[in-house]
């Protein structure tokens, strides 16, 4: 049985160490480790004796690489799970390659602070070359490709469900489904209602800097980029029913349009309410998405952290949240000589969610997939030495166990497509 450490104990943290407890006979002891080490705490003390896991917890501030270094030497897990902030990724990655063990995440890395000159360097450069503006882009945890590789590890890049499961999908239509795929349409739907006025469904700051961005897609071999939220589809939703959504750019299309060999266009596409669209325009109107220090009353504050503070704690939105999410694929390509259409994807209940853990859909739909992704390294289902995303495995194990863990999914043949 495998020992891991979890760093994080929020919202999607929550879920996964949860998630572990009811697969035990992997996770046969978990450390979970955060910078706030009370909610370790309080979440061990209710897991333990429930389960045949044993939890302890510990206290990191893991932007410190010494003291990871040294968490992870008294630990010594199998595994470190990051379900921390994408902020952390590069250096719990080197924390891990000092130590010798094995990594995953469920986001991929940017900055918290967007001023730092190397980091905007290469952002400015990759800008200008590729075309797309987002703060995130893989080339950062890719550049860990060959240390991990050559210290004979794994390290598993944003096993959530979107990025992750979506990019398991992916794999599956490709193996199973097409001979060639063409179009890719991710297709993101949050049903739910909590009956705020306005939260996020996960962490504000990170939710909030990805949603006002400018959108991308993948077309032809390039990047093309569009103004915030100016590309509006509606689509009926499978057990939502119709929704707006707009076009993002989403991380797992830049790992996609490398490993989907031929494929010609990738969409991203979420769904959001107007009330959330038109406070979001005015919180970024007046300066509140801002990621840059503003002086007041003599102290520096970052506008986007104080609105965070302001906000509903995502984890807190369970018990209110109602509806369904609706995640996956549509793709069109050739089988067999002929054109074919298909769409795999997954609904979730959010009230179910919460009676199973507590917790919203949001956090169930990636703390789920991060079990699973650390289910498939420690069982040695997905065993390759370097720096991996999910589509670059065996999708049949990891589709097998979402069907077992409570994110079962479909495969429509024909579905309506997105114009
Ligand atoms: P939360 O803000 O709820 O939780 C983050 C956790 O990380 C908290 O426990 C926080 O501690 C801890 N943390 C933050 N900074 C540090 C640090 N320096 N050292 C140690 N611990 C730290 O976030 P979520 O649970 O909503 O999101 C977790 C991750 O999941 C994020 O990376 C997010 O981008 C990703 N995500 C991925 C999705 C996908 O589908 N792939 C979808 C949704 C989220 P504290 O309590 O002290 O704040």
């Amino acid at each position: 049985m495998a020992k891991v450490l979890i760093i994080g104990c929020g919202g999607v943290a929550s879920v996964a160490i949860r998630k572990c407890c009811m697969n035990s006979d992997v996770f046969g002891e978990i450390v979970v480790a955060s910078r706030t080490k009370s909610k370790c705490d309080e979440l061990a003390a209710k897991l333990n004796g429930t389960t045949e896991t044993k939890i302890s917890t510990a206290q990191v501030d893991a932007d410190d690489f010494d003291a990871l270094v040294a968490l992870i030497g008294k630990v010594k897990p199998d595994l470190v799970m990051n379900i921390a902030l994408p902020y952390q990724d590069l250096t719990i990655m080197d924390a891990c390659l000092a130590c010798g063990v094995d990594y995953m995440d469920t986001a991929n890395y940017e900055p918290e602070n967007l001023d730092d000159p190397v980091w905007k360097a290469r952002y400015d450069k990759r800008c200008k070359e590729l075309g797309f503006t987002a703060l995130f882009d893989y080339s950062w945890q890719w550049d860990y490709k060959g240390k991990f590789e050559n210290a004979g590890l794994t390290a598993l890049l944003g096993s959530g469900f979107d990025p992750g499961v979506t990019q398991v999908f992916c794999a599956y239509a490709q193996k199973h489904l097409f001979d060639a795929i063409e179009t890719i349409d991710i297709l993101d739907c949050n049903g739910g209602d909590h009956g705020y006025p306005f939260a996020t469904n996960f962490n504000p700051e990170i939710n909030l800097r990805e949603v006002s961005a400018p959108g991308s897609y993948w077309e032809d071999g390039k990047w093309v980029e569009i103004p915030p939220m100016s590309i509006k589809r509606r689509y009926d939703f499978d057990g939502v029913g119709e929704k707006d959504m707009y076009l993002l750019h989403h991380e797992e299309i830049e790992s996609l349009a490398k490993n989907i060999k031929g494929v010609k266009r990738i969409r991203f596409f979420m769904t959001f309410g107007q009330s959330y669209l038109t406070h979001m325009k005015c919180l970024e109107n007046v300066g509140m998405l801002s990621t840059s220090p503003v002086m007041y009353e003599g102290r520096e504050i970052v506008p986007i952290q104080f609105l965070k503070a302001l906000l509903p704690d995502p984890a807190s939105l369970g018990p209110r949240t109602k509806g369904k999410t609706n995640i996956g694929c549509i793709f069109t390509g050739i089988k067999d000589g002929k054109k074919k259409t298909a769409y795999i994807y997954n609904v979730c209940d959010h009230q179910e969610c919460y009676k199973e853990v507590e917790s919203q859909a949001i956090s169930y739909t990636t703390g789920v997939p991060a079990m699973i992704g650390a289910k498939m390294i420690l069982t040695g289902k997905w065993a390759k030495d370097g720096v991996f995303t999910c589509e670059e495995f065996d999708p049949d194990p990891y589709m097998d166990e979402l069907n077992k863990n409570g994110l079962p999914w479909q495969i429509e043949e024909n579905p309506d497509l997105v114009e």
